[in-house]
């Protein structure tokens, strides 16, 4: 049986390798729905006549004129905007990949989950700036949520779903980024393309100036929280660089479940594509004697204050991880654009939680609301920190 499929972010690093996957499938396997995507007229148009798409989405209506021509004579149906991009993820497909960068995907995500398909969630962001929103509305519906950021993924599959004991802990696994040995001078003097060139895995730009700060593995802390029944305490980080156990779970009787594979995000998408079977993928399999030997080190503090930051949040609780997010998407834009020093991202998040505090965010205009309000804070910080 042919299973519809729609992907929100295609143009992306995950969206890509998720199309890589629907391309390699044998034909009247999947039928795509809805291809959306942010700028990318040239991919999205690309990706849309090689899948067969129903519908192409662009977020920026200004690219619609060259969409609608890059596509005539296809079929194929075009729209853009913010609303266009919420309408293609709510028709009713049978699995969605959200792959939207940031709290960008927040409103996309809620309408795919609208539907009650199975979500793929790559859009951490959206669990970290609304969680409860998130899990409220797949509950509503009966949609399945499957994670599909590579540590939540290995845990989710470690997690002894037969067994109705608890986990004690759960362990996220960080390669460590960039800068896992940069001193902290090397760190202040950091470029946007000493941040991005990640030393094991390929992916988008945010998310790796996120790994470069270990802001990533903070969200990762929370969207973990969200997801799987452990308080954030018991929620470990250990640096490995290896990347190849990418997360474990400890139960009462001493056992450590893990998940290993080389770092590849087909491995993953495809756990969420076959979820509850397994399908075949030609990623390159993990070669253990050929690894030798795998380290593990707890987190550095003081180099790396993203960690301190989000537990900070958590206990906050409240809009805390709402604010947290937002202004670690200003700080990210800020640095990218060489306006603000690589260590100075910590600074503008730390500040805006310190002014904003932890007002509560408990439906989704009070939280689009915060997730604003800390923008605007975290932008007056970062001016006041501009490198010129
Ligand atoms: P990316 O920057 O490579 O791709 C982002 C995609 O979102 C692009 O298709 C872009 O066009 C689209 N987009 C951006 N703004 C949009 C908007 N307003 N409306 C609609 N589409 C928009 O990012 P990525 O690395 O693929 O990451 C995507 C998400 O997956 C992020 O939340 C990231 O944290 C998460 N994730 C990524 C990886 C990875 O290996 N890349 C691993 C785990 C989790
Ligand atoms: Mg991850």
């Amino acid at each position: 049986m042919t299973r519809r499929v729609s992907v929100l972010g295609s143009t992306g690093s995950v969206g890509r390798s998720t199309l890589a996957l629907l391309d390699a499938a044998p034909p009247g396997t999947f039928a795509v729905e809805a291809l959306v995507a942010g700028r990318d007229v040239a991919a999205l148009a690309e990706q849309a006549r090689r899948l067969g798409a129903a519908t192409a989405v662009l977020a920026d209506e200004a690219g619609l004129p060259a969409l609608r021509e890059a596509l005539a004579g296809t079929g194929i149906s075009c729209a853009a905007g913010a609303r266009a991009v919420e309408e293609a993820a709510s028709r009713p497909v049978d699995w969605t990949m959200a792959a939207i960068v940031g709290a960008a995907g927040l409103r996309p995500t809620l309408a795919a989950l609208g539907h009650g398909g199975t979500l793929a969630l790559a859009n951490k962001e959206s669990l970290v700036c609304a969680g409860a929103i998130v899990l409220r509305a797949a509950a509503a519906s009966g949609a399945t949520l499957l994670p599909v950021d590579s540590e939540h993924n290995a845990i989710f599959q470690a997690l002894d779903a037969r067994q109705p004991s608890q986990p004690e802990r759960i362990i996220l696994t960080a390669s460590g980024g960039p800068f896992r040995n940069a001193s902290l001078e090397e760190m202040a003097a950091a470029t946007p393309e000493q941040a991005v060139r990640h030393p094991v895995w390929s992916m988008g730009a945010k998310i790796s100036v996120d790994s470069a700060t270990m802001f990533n593995k903070g969200l990762e802390i929370i969207e973990a929280a969200q997801l799987f029944p452990v308080p954030p305490d018991r929620i470990d980080v250990l640096v490995h660089p290896q990347s190849a156990v990418h997360g474990l779970v400890q139960y009462s009787d001493g056992s450590l479940l893990a998940q290993l594979g080389t770092p590849d995000m087909r491995t993953p998408i495809a756990y969420a594509l076959a979820w509850p079977a397994r399908m075949e993928v030609a990623v390159a399999r993990l070669d253990l004697a050929a690894l030798g030997r795998l380290d593990f080190f707890p987190p550095d503090p003081v180099r790396f204050p993203a960690l301190r930051l989000v537990r900070e949040a958590l206990s906050a609780a409240g809009g805390a991880p709402t604010i947290l997010n937002a202004a670690n998407e200003v700080a990210v834009e800020r640095f990218l654009a060489r306006r603000l020093g690589f260590l100075d991202i910590a600074r503008v998040v730390e500040t805006t939680l310190d002014t904003l505090g932890a007002p509560a965010a408990d439906d989704l205009d009070a939280v689009l609301a915060l997730d604003g309000e800390a923008r605007d804070v975290a932008r007056q910080v970062a001016d006041r920190l501009a490198l010129n």
